[in-house]
């Protein structure tokens, strides 16, 4: 280890920063974020710190470095584009042992500046002692990703109650017991997702009342439609941390491999018409799951709230008093318009879309025909295959012209993806002749024509209006 690591209070400490461009700016912004008092030695400077010094952020002091400067300063950093200035800089610190930095010269400098990642009043800094900044960058995005943007707030919420927690439990390893409890437990995880009443409420429960056993929580999460990278960060932490996967037929295998190797996972898999559990059965199951303190993630392809019965879950996680927080995912029709050229609405071609469950019942599809055949309107059809036919003979009957584009979306957003395109009055015979499976997503309105409009530009070929493309 080359270097200590330290955190150091500079708050209303006067800091000097040698030089006045954009370098300097970008060392001056941190040492603002740390509340130091701040001295910029430059003739010039550049408009960033030109603004900050007529707010009063900043001294300035308009002329070219002299030793003397950095007298009484916390630490100096250097960032001007001479070299001579810059080694005057760090003669002058070291002979006044003060910390000095020169920018990119780490011969120069007794201190170094880590990338940080700041969820205040959590920091994390990351160097690599000097031997390669961006090395050390690129550390730090993958990092900004693991690090939620809200552990922040859960720091804070932790601190603002430290003092009732020493009260309530005066022995210090039961505390660290407590406190290692609430971090890894449902408290943390509610506060992370944004629903802090609940957190408060379970931390009052777990601090009143130790010996009960912890809940687990249940994480209804959103897959999205196929591609792994259209997960949010939020979902890939909860099924690395996961207990116990419940999953059904949707969610693809290339997702289920991103779950953590030990999770246990349970299939509930149903395809239309099949049910492997019953609705009830799986609501049930979460709850009794959670019960024996796990945590457990529900996961859904798409969007846990759209056509994914995430509320029916819901009713009974409430009902059964069981923690539980959902996380949004990409929906088939999002995934599957931005991976088929299919842009939703459109400002000449549609202002409105609407998504409806196509699912066929004994009784027809019992939907508002009218609304839905409207002019200027993209119309999404979930679960529609099977009931085409109905779709485009009611859309006809009830007003939209028989030409009226549309498209089917098999398996989009996978390397399996087919977008086929052709008309409303078309439609069950593509579905027929191309044999058109599940999951497949029905698009119609105006905006296909957009579809068509780029493969020809793209690809010229004579055939892009009924293609497939993969
Ligand atoms: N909650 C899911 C939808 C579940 S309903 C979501 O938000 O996407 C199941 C229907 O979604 C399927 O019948 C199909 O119409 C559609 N669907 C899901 N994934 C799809 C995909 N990768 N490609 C096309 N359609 C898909």
């Amino acid at each position: 280890m080359n270097h200590l690591p330290i955190f150091l209070d500079i708050r209303a400490t006067r800091c000097l920063v040698v030089g006045g461009g954009e370098v300097a700016a970008r060392k001056v912004r941190v040492l603002k974020e740390a509340g130091a008092q701040i001295v910029v030695v430059a003739p010039e400077l550049c408009e960033t710190l030109a603004a900050w010094k007529a707010t009063e952020e900043l001294t300035h002091i308009d002329r070219a470095f002299e030793p003397d400067d950095v007298a009484g300063a916390r630490i100096v950093i250097a960032a001007t584009n001479h070299s001579p200035t810059n080694k005057l800089v760090s003669a002058a610190a070291t002979a006044a042992h003060i910390p000095v930095n020169v920018v990119d010269h780490p011969g120069l400098c007794t201190f170094i500046m880590p990338s940080i990642i700041d969820r205040s009043p959590v920091l994390v800094a990351v160097s690599s002692g000097g031997a390669s900044p961006i090395l050390a960058r690129l550390l730090r995005a993958r990092l900004e990703a693991v690090v939620g943007s809200a552990y922040g707030q859960l720091a804070t919420f932790m601190a603002r109650r430290r003092t009732l927690v020493r009260r309530h439990i005066p022995a210090a390893d039961d505390r660290r017991h407590f406190w290692e409890r609430i971090l890894q437990g449902p408290v943390a995880e509610l506060l992370l997702g944004g629903r802090t009443e609940a957190a408060r409420a379970l931390f009052e429960q777990e601090l009143t009342d130790p010996d009960r056993p912890t809940l687990g929580l249940v994480s209804l999460v959103g897959a999205g439609p196929g591609d792994p990278d259209l997960l949010t960060l939020r979902a890939l932490r909860l099924m690395q941390e996961a207990d116990v996967i419940v999953y059904d037929r949707l969610v693809a295998p290339p997702i289920l491999e991103l779950c953590r190797r030990d999770a246990k996972r349970i299939d509930v898999g149903k395809s239309a018409g099949h049910h492997a559990m019953p609705q009830e059965a799986i609501n049930q199951l979460l709850v009794d799951l959670a019960a024996t303190g796990q945590r457990v993630v529900r996961l859904k392809g798409g969007d846990p709230f759209v056509f994914g019965r995430g509320g029916e879950e819901i009713d009974t996680l409430v009902a059964a008093n069981t923690p539980f927080q959902v996380v949004p995912g990409i929906t088939a029709a999002l995934g599957c318009a931005a991976y088929g050229d299919l842009p939703l609405t459109h400002r000449e071609y549609a202002q409105s879309c609407v998504f409806v469950a196509g699912h066929s019942q004994k009784d027809g599809l019992p939907l508002n025909w009218s609304a839905l055949a409207q002019p200027h309107q993209t119309i999404v059809f979930y679960m529609g295959v099977s009931a085409v036919s109905t779709i485009s003979r009611e859309l006809i009957a009830h007003g939209l012209p028989s030409t009226t584009p549309a498209a089917l979306v098999e398996r989009g957003t996978t390397p399996e993806q087919r977008v086929l395109t052709g008309t409303l009055a078309d439609l069950p015979e593509i579905v027929g002749r191309e044999v058109v499976k599940p999951p497949t997503l029905v698009i119609i309105g105006e905006i296909v024509r957009l579809h068509a409009r780029w493969a020809e530009r793209t690809r010229s070929t004579p055939a892009a209006a009924l293609r497939k493309t993969g």
